[in-house]
């Protein structure tokens, strides 16, 4: 030691992550084709159904079969359940018993946006407007005055569905909500940010033609009701038996003079359950069978039947125990599971909320988590530092360009992901995901090559032999 230079010294002793393209060279150009299909995946997958479907297409397409309870599966088998169209689960049978463990991948394939409540529709000030409910974590004034389209699926009576997209084609309207205009906004002006916009302000526009008839006591809500008739079938009571969803209305950008990030509404999280399901179909043979899980509900708590609190994803790993002949308890026990879920990136412009040398950095790969939580570590799962050790290597042994990073100052807020509901389950269980800024607001930002780095980590772990 004490012939060293202190240059060598910082090098051999010192730790800071670097920029996830010094890893290899030509990471970008790779980083870049396979964010190609992410942006398209982006567009087609908005809501949780749609996500939902796109997966069980890519899953079919690759030979996935649906999995039947029951049947003995021979190593390499590739089956997926989906369910009740908000979920998906896919699995490639291990060459090793389950009781050697199961290599679990769960990201969610829900994001905050506007829920229309049960009876939408109202007029007010000769306008046709829409009645919402806020879903998940949103900042309510960044809602405003954005194009939203409208996603959902109505089930008229008689139980006929109706799948329902309106804002997405170029050809299509869209939709909005407004805000004040800043000569008229003296009182908005001292609501704190918070209360800037409030739940019930979240009304979108929807019309603002009256029908002809001027007996009609609101001609505008009339004239509306008519057309979704005329083209959908509809009637008032339908939007009881609906789920309609409004979500910003463009599609996925490149960012930046040099095109290295990726601008979009919902990469929380379909950032991770791209990469996630890619890396599942491309498992061929591995030695531990492996899990998939794209969930639902994540944003409101993982409560409800399709949020992992349900029990629906340790049903699937009991029936398919009881396919295998092998014991779920003991199966459990053996498994490690990756909660694939967005973290927080330094923002160079609120640098104050972060901790600097524990913050994750866009350009410097995938973010291992050891913790989220708030307060304390409250409700987190905190991962024992031997899962973090079995990851870290994992990932320098797979040449994955990898940080760590924590949700923010102790005390300035945080938050959670499915971890928790996954560890209680018996299941050791870690945070792994890419570093996002303006989380949860309709245009999310991350680096490309991070969005790489999470794929070939989610890769390397659905391949591992230990
Ligand atoms: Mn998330
Ligand atoms: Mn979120």
């Amino acid at each position: 030691m004490e012939n060293k230079t202190a240059k060598q010294l910082e090098k051999e002793l010192l730790y800071t992550a670097k920029p996830a393209v010094d890893k290899e060279s030509g990471l970008f150009t790779k980083a870049e084709r396979f964010c190609e299909g992410y942006k398209a995946f982006l567009d087609a997958g908005k809501t949780e159904r749609e996500a939902a479907a796109l997966s069980v297409n890519m899953l079919e397409e690759a030979g996935y079969k649906p999995f039947e309870a029951g049947r003995r599966y021979q190593a390499g088998e590739k089956v997926y359940y989906n369910n009740r169209g908000k979920c998906v689960l896919a699995a490639t049978v291990g060459r090793a018993p389950l009781e050697a463990g199961i290599h679990m991948n769960m990201a969610h394939i829900d994001s905050p946006r506007l829920d229309l409540k049960q009876l939408p529709l109202y007029e007010e000030g000769g306008l046709a407007l829409f009645k919402t409910h806020y879903y998940g974590g949103l900042r309510k004034y960044q809602w405003t005055a954005v194009p939203l389209a409208l996603h959902g699926v109505l089930y008229k009576a008689g139980g006929e569905r109706v799948d329902f997209c309106v804002g997405e084609k170029e050809s299509d309207p869209v939709f909005c909500v407004t805000d004040l205009l800043p000569h008229l906004s003296a009182d908005q002006n001292n609501r704190t940010l918070k209360g800037g916009i409030k739940g019930e302000e979240l009304n979108i526009v929807v019309g603002s033609l009256p029908i002809e008839d001027e007996d009609a006591k609101q001609r505008v809500k009339l004239f509306t009701m008519r057309l979704l008739n005329e083209q959908y079938g509809l009637v008032e009571k339908d939007f009881i038996r609906a789920e309609i969803e409004a979500v910003p209305a463009y599609k996925a950008k490149d960012v930046g003079f040099d095109r290295s990030m990726i601008g979009a509404y919902g990469q929380d999280d379909l950032v991770e359950a791209y990469p996630a399901l890619v890396a599942e179909i491309e498992v061929q043979n591995p030695w531990f069978t492996t899990l998939c899980v794209l969930t639902d509900k994540e944003e409101i708590g993982s409560d409800g039947v399709t949020g992992l609190q349900s029990d629906y994803v340790f049903h699937f790993i009991q029936q398919l125990c009881q396919c295998q002949n092998a014991d779920y308890v003991l199966t459990l026990m053996a498994s490690k599971c990756l909660s694939s879920d967005v973290t927080n990136a330094f923002d160079p412009t609120f640098p104050d909320v972060s901790d600097k040398r524990n913050s994750a950095y866009a350009g410097k790969g995938v973010c291992l988590t050891k913790y989220t939580g708030g307060g304390g570590k409250s409700s987190t799962n905190d991962a024992s530092a031997e899962l973090v050790a079995y990851f870290a290597d994992l990932l320098d042994e797979a040449g994955v360009a990898w940080q760590t990073g924590e949700l923010g100052k102790v005390d300035q807020g945080g938050g959670g992901t499915v971890a928790k509901f996954v560890a209680r389950r018996n299941v050791d269980t870690i945070d792994l995901g890419v570093p996002v800024l303006s989380m949860h607001a309709p245009f999310e930002l991350v680096a490309k090559v991070d969005v790489y780095m999470a794929y070939k980590a989610f890769a390397a772990f659905a391949g591992a032999e230990r």
